[in-house]
C-alpha cells in the first residue's frame, strides 16, 4: 500500500535515478587499476583526456570484486556513440537499436556504451509489458537504474581507482545477495531474461537471490515464452557454458522456469538415468570450463538431448522402421521439437547430429574406418561423448580408452591395435571383400553398429571387447 502510494507520489524511477552514489576508496574495496584490462583503461583514459566521463562497469567489477576472473571489461561513458568513434581510431559503431561502439585495442575488443535514460511512461512495450524499443541516452544516475542488479551496476574509474555504487552493490556482494534494483516484478516484466540472469549470475558468485527478488519468479515463468528464440538461446548458452551449469540447471529446475525455457527438462529430469546423465555432462563441461578449456553449444546441446534422442529412436524401430533411418528421423525429429525454441541453428543441428552420428562410428572398427572417425572434424567433442557415456555407466570404458590410445598411436601401432581387434576368419574374408569392394557387407556393418549404440536405460551393454 504504502509502496503504491510512494510510486503514485513520487514516480518510481525519480526515486532510482535521483540518487547519489556511494564513492568508495581503493582502500576499502581492493580492487587496483592492473586488475583490469590493458584495453579498456586505455578507452577510458582517451575518453577521459577528451573530457568525457568512463567507467569499466557491470559484471567485470562485480567479478573483480568478488575475485572471479572477468569475462571481458564493459566501458560506460557519457560521450554519444558518434563521439567516442572520434575519441578512438580503431572502432565502429555496431547495434541498430542501441548503438553501441566496439573499440579494437590489440587483440581485445572493448564494447563501449553510452549511459541509458531512464524509461519512459511512453516506453514502447509488447501486450505483455516486455520493453522492446529503448533508445535514449541519460545521465550516469539514470543509467544505473536501468541495470539489473544493484551488483551490476558498479563503475570503476581507472584513474581514481574509486567505485561509484549507486544501489548498496558492494554491501550487497559482501553480504553474497543477488538483488533486483527497484521493483522485481516490474523489472520482470521489461525482460524476463533477468529472471535467468539472476540464475546464472547467483550460481557463478554463489549468491542467495533476495526473496523479494526470487519470490514472483515462479508465476512469471511463463514470460520466457514470449522472448525471441535467439535472445533466449543466447542466455541459455551463457547458462550451460557458465561453469557452473549442473548447479544452473537444478536451480532452473527448482524455479519452475525450466517450463518457459526447456519445456523438455520436465522430461529430461524426470528419469533417475538421464537426469544423471545429464548432470554428469554438466559437471564434466563445468570442470572443462573451471580450467579455462572452452566448450561448445553442439557438444552441451548434443548432451541435454542425448536421452531423448534414445527414446524417440527406439519408438521409430519399435514401428519397424530400419535402425539407420530410423535413427536420423530420430535425430531431425528432437531437433526440431527442442531446436526452435533453443534457436538451434542449423550449423549447429548438424554439428549435433555429426556428434550423436559418430557414436555409432566409435564402435565400428573395422578396416581404414577408425581412420575416417579420427579425421572428423567433429572428432574430438564425439570422443569427449564418448568418454562420458562411459563416465555415465552406459558403454564400457575399454572404448575411449581404446580410442585414446588410438589416437596416439604411430601408425604401425594403429595396425597392430586393428588387427588385434578382428578374429582370424573375419581378416581372411576382409583381405577377399576388399579386392571385391564390399559394399554391401560394409553398409550391413554400418547398420548392425548403428543400431547398437544409442543406449536406453534398460539397454546398458558391453562394448564389443576391446584391448
Ligand atoms: P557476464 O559477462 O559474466 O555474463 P554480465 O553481468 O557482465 O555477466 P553482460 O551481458 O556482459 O553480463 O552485461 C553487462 C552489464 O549490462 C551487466 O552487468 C548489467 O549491468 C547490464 N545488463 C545486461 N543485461 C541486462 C538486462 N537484461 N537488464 C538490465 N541490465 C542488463
Ligand atoms: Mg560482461
Amino acid at each position: 500500500m504504502l509502496r503504491k502510494f510512494i510510486n503514485r507520489v513520487f514516480k518510481r524511477d525519480d526515486a532510482l535515478t535521483a540518487r547519489e552514489p556511494a564513492i568508495i576508496p581503493v582502500s576499502s574495496h581492493g580492487v587496483s587499476r592492473d586488475q583490469i584490462s590493458s584495453g579498456s583503461r586505455r578507452v577510458c583514459e582517451a575518453l577521459r583526456e577528451r573530457g568525457y566521463k568512463a567507467y569499466v562497469v557491470g559484471g567485470a567489477v562485480r567479478d573483480l570484486l568478488a575475485r572471479v576472473t572477468p569475462k571481458d571489461f564493459d566501458v560506460a561513458t557519457d560521450a554519444t556513440p558518434d563521439e567516442v568513434r572520434r575519441c578512438l581510431r580503431r572502432s565502429r559503431i555496431v547495434g541498430r537499436r542501441f548503438q553501441i561502439v566496439h573499440a579494437y585495442m590489440g587483440q581485445e575488443v572493448v564494447e563501449i556504451t553510452t549511459f541509458r535514460g531512464a524509461l519512459g511512461d511512453d516506453a514502447k512495450t509488447d501486450a505483455h509489458g516486455r520493453v522492446l524499443r529503448d533508445n535514449i541516452f541519460g545521465s550516469q544516475a539514470e543509467d544505473a537504474a536501468r541495470r539489473d542488479f544493484t551488483v551490476n551496476a558498479l563503475y570503476f574509474d581507472p584513474a581514481t581507482e574509486q567505485i561509484l555504487d549507486y544501489h548498496h552493490g558492494v554491501a550487497d556482494l559482501r553480504q553474497k545477495t543477488l538483488r533486483v534494483i527497484g521493483d522485481p516484478r516490474t523489472r520482470y516484466r521489461e525482460d524476463p531474461i533477468r529472471m535467468l540472469r539472476a540464475i546464472r549470475l547467483a550460481a557463478k558468485l554463489g549468491l542467495a537471490i533476495d526473496p523479494a527478488a526470487r519470490r514472483p519468479i515462479r508465476e512469471m515463468a511463463i514470460l520466457l515464452e514470449n522472448i525471441p528464440a535467439a535472445r533466449l538461446s543466447d542466455e541459455i548458452f551463457k547458462l550451460l557454458s557458465s561453469g557452473h551449469a549442473a548447479r544452473c540447471l537444478r536451480q532452473l529446475h527448482a524455479e519452475g522456469l525450466h517450463q518457459g525455457t526447456l519445456p523438455l527438462l520436465d522430461v529430461l529430469l524426470r528419469t533417475p538415468e538421464s537426469e544423471q546423465f545429464i548432470m554428469l555432462a554438466m559437471a564434466d563441461t563445468d570442470a572443462r570450463i573451471q580450467q579455462g578449456k572452452s566448450s561448445s553449444p553442439c557438444f552441451l546441446f548434443a548432451a541435454l538431448l542425448w536421452r531423448e534422442l534414445g527414446i524417440a529412436w527406439q519408438a521409430l524401430r519399435e514401428t519397424g522402421e530400419h535402425p539407420l533411418p530410423a535413427l536420423h528421423r530420430a535425430m531431425n525429429d528432437v531437433l526440431s521439437a527442442q531446436g526452435q525454441k533453443l534457436a538451434i541453428t542449423r550449423r549447429i543441428a548438424g554439428d549435433i547430429k555429426e556428434i550423436w552420428a559418430l557414436q555409432s562410428r566409435f564402435e565400428h572398427r573395422v578396416g581404414r574406418h577408425p581412420y575416417g572417425v579420427l579425421a572428423h572434424p567433429r572428432f574430438r567433442a564425439a570422443y569427449e561423448f564418448l568418454r562420458l557415456r562411459a563416465k555415465a555407466g552406459e558403454i564400457d570404458a575399454a572404448l575411449p580408452a581404446w580410442w585414446l590410445e588410438f589416437q596416439n598411436a604411430d601408425s604401425d601401432a594403429r595396425n597392430g591395435m586393428l588387427s588385434a581387434l578382428a578374429p582370424e576368419s573375419a581378416k581372411r574374408r576382409g583381405r577377399r571383400r576388399s579386392r571385391r569392394g564390399g559394399k554391401r557387407e560394409k553398409a550391413a556393418a554400418n547398420e548392425n553398429a548403428a543400431a547398437d549404440f544409442v543406449a536406453l536405460p534398460e539397454n546398458n551393454r558391453e562394448s564389443d571387447g576391446a584391448a
